[in-house]
């Protein structure tokens, strides 16, 4: 079989800002830690976040998010199973114990009404994860968790602006971590961030951000030395980085309507599949605006997915299963106390990610999706 396409397809590329090596000779020259309050107040003026820091990666947001929430051995995490690892780790290395929950029936993201068993005297927050930037149902977590007196951390790597209900993602949690990673919308390579949205959280924030100490206030002069205060680490990302974080949000509307250009065309393209019952596409619903983090198809078995991805390696188009369950992993497999999570399973095996990103073309997405249908029709293409 021919390739439909004039150049390789990749799977990813990371937006490059014509920008980005000025901003970091700047800060190198500069030696000034601007960047970081560059990038504080963008995301302050274009999504209300009044309280951000910039760190290594989105795991060392949820790190830091994991500290703030002051867990003691026993306490309870309820987090989904269709995540990355890093929505769990950071409370494992607390002492707490995940409690996994199952995602819904039609979409990856977590299933709330099924959240109720998962309480116990001992549950103290829960994570959500908002897949491919499609919101979570966030009235009904936030009324949940309210009933339960529980702390809600948003994991909202893929989630840089998407909104729910006109809000943007990020700004419902307590707490909410999002990813530079370069496999994300908008990258510094690695990067994250922590916003903390409940205030009471904000002192106890800074200071395990500075290694434990008080030298933020020292910094304001609301203190006359600083000295170790509390547990803490090293989070805080590079001005470097900060430097070309900054290029890359100075981009985001460009970036941005890329993506959904992209994003819609697959939509539209393989709309046909979906209403001949052959795949699944990804669920919209009417609160919730999505970011074009990325595209997927859900197929009907493990087995055929696998064959879509020799049919789509044919024609030298790469495309990515996500995630393989976490309650079902090496690691936790023989802990995991709860009941099967079908749904999890469900997206883990028949799930499939095709390429997107800014450098892909329309004409890139077309053969794409060709390539599926020739998949699925043979005798059409
Ligand atoms: C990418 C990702 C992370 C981790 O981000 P890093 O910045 O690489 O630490 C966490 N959670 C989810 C859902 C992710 O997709």
């Amino acid at each position: 079989m021919s390739s439909f396409s004039e150049h390789p397809i990749l799977f990813n590329k990371p937006f490059l800002p014509d920008n980005g090596l000025r901003n970091i000779v700047n800060a190198f020259i500069s030696g000034k830690k601007s960047f970081a309050q560059k990038c504080q107040q963008f995301f302050n003026e274009k999504y209300n976040f009044k309280n951000t820091f910039f760190t290594s990666s989105c795991t060392g947001a949820l790190e830091m998010a994991s500290l703030l929430l002051n867990l003691k051995p026993g306490d309870e995490v309820i987090i989904p199973s269709f995540t990355f690892v890093s929505s769990a780790n950071p409370f494992l290395l607390r002492g707490a114990t995940i409690v996994f929950a199952d995602s819904s029936a039609d979409s990856p993201n977590i299933e709330v009404d099924r959240l109720e068993v998962l309480i116990t005297k001992k549950t103290k927050a829960i994570v959500v994860v908002h897949y491919g930037g499609i919101a979570c149902d966030m009235n009904s977590i936030m009324q949940f968790a309210n009933k339960h007196n529980l702390i809600v951390v948003e994991d909202a790597a893929h989630a840089i602006d998407a909104y729910y209900d006109n809000k943007p993602l990020g700004s419902f949690g307590h707490l909410s971590a999002f990813s530079f990673h370069n496999t994300k919308n908008i990258s510094s390579d690695e990067g994250g961030m922590l916003v903390v949205n409940d205030e009471s959280l904000l002192a106890r924030a800074e200071i395990i951000f500075e290694k434990g100490t008080n030298r933020k206030a020292f910094n304001r002069g609301q203190v006359k030395k600083y000295e170790w205060m509390d547990v803490g680490s090293s989070f805080c990302m590079s001005n470097l980085t900060a430097a070309y974080l900054y290029s890359q949000l100075e981009h985001l509307d460009e970036i941005q309507k890329k993506r959904m250009t992209l994003w819609n065309l697959y939509f539209q393209s393989l709309k046909p599949l979906q209403e001949k019952k052959f795949i699944q596409l990804p669920k919209l619903t009417a609160l919730s605006q999505h970011n074009a983090h990325l595209f997927f198809i859900v197929c009907k078995s493990e087995d055929e997915r696998n064959l879509i991805i020799e049919h789509m390696a044919k024609t030298n188009i790469p495309v990515a299963f996500h995630y393989s369950s976490l309650h079902n992993s090496s690691f936790f497999k023989s802990q995991y106390r709860g009941l099967p999570l079908i749904n999890t399973d469900k997206f883990s095996f028949c799930l499939l990610r095709l390429p997107l990103h800014y450098y892909l073309s329309e004409s890139d997405v077309m053969a794409i999706t060709r390539a599926l249908q020739s998949f699925y029709l043979p005798n059409t293409i």
